[in-house]
């Protein structure tokens, strides 16, 4: 499986979110109390830059509540506010994706007041390396840091979520390119063992450890790592999807739930700072078109593997 090409999200996906898009039209926004038959789409880290595009996009189009999460309530709250003022109505809730309470909370909020979880998207991420910020934090920390968010966290929240999701689910994991990067200067040892096709969970969590104890240590790069913690953990994330997909094929084969990871491009965000080519609204298009909505997307969507096909 071309896992590691740039593509277009297939025809079959791409007819399947269409129709999905039809049936939503004409419905905008959520309501505050809802009952749990309810169709709910999360998002996390949606309080600023592509998130916060993305769960504007599902206020305007999906035919159900949108929640709004945040690792910190205020910034979720102002957030939120400014959807209200553009006459938009999600839902806040508190995760902190570090923070497995904070994940469980989320997911009783979930079980209680809708049953279920019908999209997710798993947005929130950090980056500890951009050139143009003076940071002397040493190279084993940002990796330590960076996999307990941007890896840890977001498989947290899977291991949580992924069994409400109902049937004809939509997961998007947001990567990046820089997975791709981080591969090509993987040692073949290592390509070989996150190109295959059987890797398991297991494995890949054990790799991703001994990225950061081998960083810890000072020998990463002498074990074939590149010296990038960022790209590291966005290739686990990438490598993850596909294992979850996989599972979700043997698991729940009939659900026809559909997981893709994806790359926004280079966003305009605070971390993609104010050079990059994309608006964060450019940069919600590929998540929200593996989301629910297919329509009039023309953007370079770049996914890195598909799930079921429905
Ligand atoms: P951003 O502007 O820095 O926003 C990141 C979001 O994640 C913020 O809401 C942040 O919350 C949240 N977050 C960080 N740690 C969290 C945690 N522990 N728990 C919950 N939320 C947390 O970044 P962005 O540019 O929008 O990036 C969004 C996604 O796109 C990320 O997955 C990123 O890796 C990916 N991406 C971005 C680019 C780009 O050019 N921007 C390129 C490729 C991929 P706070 O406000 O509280 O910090």
């Amino acid at each position: 499986m071309p896992v590691y090409t740039q593509h277009a999200p297939d025809p079959h996906t791409w007819y399947s979110l269409a129709a999905q898009a039809e049936r939503s039209a004409g419905v905008v926004s959520s309501h505050p109390a809802m009952s749990s038959c309810s169709r709910v789409a999360l998002v996390t880290g949606a309080n600023k830059g592509v998130g916060f595009a993305i769960a504007r996009a599902l206020c305007r189009l999906f035919s159900g509540d949108v929640v709004l999460t945040a690792r910190d309530e205020a910034r979720g709250r102002a957030a939120v506010q400014q959807l209200q003022a553009e006459g938009l109505s999600p839902r806040l809730h508190q995760l902190d994706i570090t923070d497995l309470q904070s994940i469980r909370a989320l997911r009783d909020f979930l079980r209680r007041e809708y049953g279920g979880l019908d999209v997710l998207v798993n947005n929130a991420a950090i980056y500890m390396e951009n050139p143009k910020v003076v940071d002397t934090t040493p190279f084993h920390i940002k990796a330590e840091v960076t996999m307990k968010t941007n890896f840890d966290g977001t498989r947290d929240v899977c291991t949580e979520l992924l069994p409400l999701m109902r049937p004809r689910g939509r997961v998007v994991n947001v990567s990046s390119l820089m997975c791709l990067r981080a591969l090509k200067s993987c040692s073949p040892e290592l390509q070989h063992k996150f190109r295959s096709e059987t890797i398991t969970e297991e494995e890949l969590v054990g790799l991703m450890k001994k990225f950061v104890g081998d960083a810890k240590k000072g020998v990463h790069q002498k074990e074939g790592w590149p010296d990038t913690a960022y790209g590291v953990t966005k290739m686990g994330i990438t490598v993850l999807s596909r294992i979850q997909a996989r599972h979700l094929s043997e698991q729940r084969g009939g659900d026809k739930i559909l997981l893709n990871a994806c790359c926004p491009g280079w966003v305009r965000t605070d971390m993609g700072g104010p050079d990059a080519t994309k608006r964060p609204e450019e940069g919600a298009e590929t998540p929200r078109v593996l989301g629910p909505f297919a329509s009039r997307c023309r953007g370079p969507s770049w996914t890195v593997c598909h799930g079921q096909k429905s």
